[in-house]
């Protein structure tokens, strides 16, 4: 197969655009589509301050590589979630991200949850409610509230995270099959502050393949962790990114199709605000100042009290 831009020889074929890429094109191909994605959703501008959200994985190191060179003034958040797997998860992910933002000079934050909270995720896990079974619920909670808090304490205009295609379809679909529609209206490219205490959320990544940022971490020699996190095992969402795969391989860019489509019907009114009463009732957290839709303490705030 030949490069479709140069002739030469194609290293890569990115079946849903129908292209065969040699690695110097394929290196700026990845850029060139994210940046599209950032245009096209308005999700910010050089001038603003970007944290992205780091986990010493293929997404979220290559987008921190792509942010950096179309020149946004981007830096680290890594939080540390003091997960022991196989090769000590946590270490060998936050070693990896602190190796990238060394060799390429750039500034990253770290969050240590059981150095500032006293307990790591499966600690917490395991004496709550939402703990029980894997800590994922737990996890993407404390998450959702450490790059929330950064974001705002640090003044940054923008939080950004390694989302890919993949990520999002999976989400879509699982919302769909529930027809979630408070969910199904907050779903895109970019979540608005629009609340007290929230930070600005983008997912530049959010039309790209997995395959296809694998394949840009590789070719452009980016270190990352290969094991997924202990916990992932078993996952609905995992499942649900093997059955969209078998679609892919009989439709190639239905995927993508399914995301770009359900982004056109919301941008044409359906899933309409008024579809998430949730965002209504929102007020401000007692004490830690972040949104929520809880009476009193946010979620997050009670679980770290000790509540379930
Ligand atoms: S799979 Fe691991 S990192 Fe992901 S949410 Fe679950 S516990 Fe957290
Ligand atoms: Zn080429
Ligand atoms: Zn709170």
């Amino acid at each position: 197969m030949k490069c479709t831009k140069c002739g030469g020889k194609a290293v890569i074929s990115v079946l849903q655009h129908h292209l065969g890429l040699c690695k110097e094109h394929y290196l700026e191909w990845v850029p060139g589509q994210v940046a599209r994605a950032i245009q096209k959703y308005r999700m910010f501008a050089k001038t603003d301050r970007i944290l992205a959200a780091v986990s010493g994985g293929k997404d979220s190191l290559s987008l921190w590589d792509i942010l950096h060179r179309l020149g946004y003034q981007v830096d680290g958040l890594y939080i540390c979630l003091g997960i022991d797997g196989g090769v000590n998860y946590s270490n060998e992910s936050q070693r990896l991200s602190q190796q990238f933002a060394a060799q390429h000079g750039l500034t990253l934050h770290v969050v240590d949850i059981p150095q500032v909270y006293g307990e790591s995720i499966p600690q917490i896990a395991s004496r709550t409610f939402r703990g029980r079974g894997a800590p994922c619920s737990v996890c993407g909670l404390a998450k959702r509230h450490e790059m929330n808090r950064l974001a705002r304490d640090l003044g940054y205009d923008v939080l950004v995270t390694g989302h890919n295609l993949d990520d999002e379809a999976a989400v879509l679909f699982s919302n769909t099959l529930r027809w979630a529609g408070g969910f199904l209206a907050r779903q895109g490219p970019v979540l608005e502050a629009d609340q007290p205490g929230l930070a600005r959320k983008a997912k530049p990544l959010c039309r790209m393949y997995e395959r296809d940022m694998t394949a840009y971490a590789l070719l452009r020699g980016i270190e990352y962790i290969y094991d997924e996190c202990p916990y992932a095992l078993g996952a609905t969402s995992i499942y649900y990114k093997e059955l969209l795969n078998k679609l892919e391989s009989d439709q190639p860019g239905a995927k993508l199709n399914f995301y770009l489509s359900f982004l056109q019907a919301k941008e044409g009114g359906l899933f309409a605000p008024q579809a998430d009463p949730d965002r209504a009732q929102m007020h401000p957290c007692p004490s830690c100042g972040q949104s929520t839709t809880a009476e009193g303490l946010c979620s997050f705030c009670r679980m770290m009290g000790g509540e379930s």
